[in-house]
C-alpha cells in the first residue's frame, strides 16, 4: 500500500490523539502532514517532535503568539522546528485542510468550526475521515452534495456510523429497511426527570463506557449526541428519520445494525475502542492487524436493548424534529446546543435549560428551506447571539 499523507484537525483531542496512536503503530503506512489545535501548544510541540509534520495551525490568537516564542526558544535543540509552516486561526485550519498533497483529512475538531475547513478539503476531492459530526448536522445537504460533485469520499469515524458503513459493505444494490442505531444511554440511563433537574457537570461528565472530550460527554448525558448521530446517519446513508431507530444498549458492544428489505439484520460488534473505527477509516477498504482488545462474548454473556425515554431526554426528540423539518432547523439545533453546553460546563445553566433554550431558538428562527452555505453561517451566528442574549 502506498504511504498515505494524513492531516488532523484537532490533533490534541480524544479522537486526534487516538488517530496519532493508530499512525504510531503503522509508520510504514501513514505519515503526518498537518496538525491543528486550539490552545494545547505544549502537547502540539510533543506531537511535532514525534511526527514531524510539514505544517501546523493554532486557532487561539494568544496561544499562537506563545507558540512562536516557544519555537524560538527550542529551535536550537530541535532544528526541525525552523522548517515547519505555522498558521493561525480559522484561516490556518482552512489552509491545513486545503493542502492538495494530503490523502486523508481527519476532522477531529469539536463543533461547527470544522465546517469550512472540511468544505475546502472536499473541493480538492480529499478523503474525509469524519469525526466532527457537527459539520454534517449543521450543513448535511451542502456537504454531501459537494462531496458527490467532487467525488470526495466521506468515511465515518463515529463508531455507530462506522458500524453501519461496515454493515453496508457489498450491499450497494440492496435496500436499507431500517438503521438500528445503538446508544449506551450515557451516565443518566434509567434516571427520572426529577433525578436530573439538579445534576452537575461532574455527574454529566462521567461516561460509563467511553472516555471522550467534554462537549461530546455532555451531549451523551443529554442524549443530544444520539440526536446529532441520527442526523449524521440521515446524511451519510440517505435514510428517512422514521427509519432510524435508536436502541439503548448499555454494554456498547453492538455498535449499530442495518435491517435490510428481506428482514435480515447485520450488526458490527467489538470492544468499545475508538481506535477501531479510526483505523478502519484510515485503512479502508483494507483492514489492518491490531493488538486491540478482542471481544469475549462469554465474559459479556448478555446484551440488552431498550427504547430511549424521550420525556427524560428531550434533546433526542428535538433532533428528530429538526430532521423532519429540514432546512435550517438542524443548524439552529446544533448552534444552540454548542453554546448551551458551554454554559452548562461553566455552571451558568441547569441540565434541562439545554433542551428548553434549544426549542425556543428553533421556534423563533427565520426558517430557510434550501439554505446556502452563507445562510447556514448567518443562522448559526444568529442562534449563538439569540442564546447569549437570553442567558445574560
Ligand atoms: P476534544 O475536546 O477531546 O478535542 C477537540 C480538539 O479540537 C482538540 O484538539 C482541540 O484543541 C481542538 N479544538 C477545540 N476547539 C477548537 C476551535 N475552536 N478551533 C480549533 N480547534 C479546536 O474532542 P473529541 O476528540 O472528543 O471530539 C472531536 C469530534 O469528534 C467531535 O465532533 C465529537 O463529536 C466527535 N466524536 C468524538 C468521539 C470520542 O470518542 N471522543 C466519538 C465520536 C465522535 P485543544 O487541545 O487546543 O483544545
Ligand atoms: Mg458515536
Amino acid at each position: 500500500m502506498k504511504i498515505k499523507n494524513i492531516s488532523i484537525l484537532g490533533s490534541t483531542g480524544s479522537i486526534g490523539s487516538q488517530t496519532l496512536d493508530v499512525i504510531r503503530k503503522n509508520p510504514n503506512l501513514y505519515r503526518v502532514e498537518g496538525l491543528t489545535v486550539n490552545k494545547s501548544i505544549s502537547q502540539l510541540l510533543d506531537q511535532i517532535n514525534e511526527f514531524k509534520p510539514k505544517s501546523v495551525a493554532i486557532f487561539d490568537d494568544t496561544a499562537y503568539e506563545e507558540f512562536l516564542t516557544l519555537v524560538e526558544e527550542k529551535v536550537a535543540t530541535s532544528p526541525y522546528l525552523a522548517k515547519i509552516n505555522v498558521y493561525k486561526g480559522h484561516e490556518g485550519l482552512i489552509k491545513i485542510a486545503g493542502s492538495r498533497t494530503i490523502d486523508i483529512l481527519v476532522t477531529a475538531v469539536v463543533g461547527m468550526i470544522g465546517l469550512l475547513p472540511t468544505v475546502e478539503a472536499i473541493k480538492n476531492s480529499t478523503t474525509i475521515a469524519l469525526a466532527n459530526k457537527e459539520t454534517l448536522v449543521t450543513a448535511g445537504q451542502i456537504v454531501m452534495d459537494l462531496a458527490k460533485k467532487h467525488q470526495a469520499k466521506i468515511l465515518p469515524v463515529d463508531s455507530e456510523h462506522s458500524a453501519i458503513f461496515q454493515c453496508l459493505n457489498g450491499e450497494e444494490s440492496n435496500k436499507i429497511d431500517k438503521i438500528l442505531l445503538t446508544a449506551s444511554g450515557g451516565p443518566f440511563r434509567g434516571r427520572s426527570r426529577q433525578d436530573l433537574i439538579n445534576v452537575s457537570k461532574l455527574d454529566a461528565l462521567k461516561h460509563p463506557n467511553w472516555s471522550m472530550g467534554q462537549k461530546i460527554s455532555i451531549d451523551s448525558s443529554t442524549l443530544m449526541n444520539k440526536g446529532l448521530e441520527v442526523i449524521e446517519a440521515k446524511w451519510l446513508f440517505d435514510v428517512e428519520p422514521e427509519d432510524i431507530i435508536v436502541h439503548v444498549h448499555p454494554e456498547s458492544i453492538v455498535h449499530s445494525m442495518v435491517q435490510f428489505q428481506d428482514s435480515s439484520v447485520i450488526a458490527q460488534l467489538g470492544c468499545p475502542d475508538m481506535r477501531v473505527p479510526i483505523q478502519y477509516a484510515l485503512s479502508y477498504p483494507s483492514r489492518l492487524d491490531s493488538d486491540f482488545e478482542r471481544l469475549d462474548l462469554f465474559k459479556i454473556a448478555s446484551l440488552n436493548f431498550q427504547r430511549p425515554d424521550l420525556d427524560v431526554f428531550p434533546c433526542l426528540d428535538l433532533a428528530y424534529r429538526a430532521l423532519r423539518e429540514g432546512g435550517t432547523s438542524a443548524t439552529v439545533l446544533n448552534a444552540a446546543n454548542e453554546v448551551l453546553v458551554e454554559y452548562f460546563l461553566n455552571d451558568k445553566i441547569g441540565f434541562y435549560d439545554i433542551p428548553k433554550y434549544i426549542e425556543m431558538a428553533m421556534n423563533e428562527h427565520d426558517f430557510i428551506d434550501q439554505p446556502s452555505l452563507k445562510d447556514i453561517i448567518n443562522i448559526d451566528a444568529w442562534t449563538r447571539s439569540y442564546i447569549k442574549n437570553i442567558i445574560n
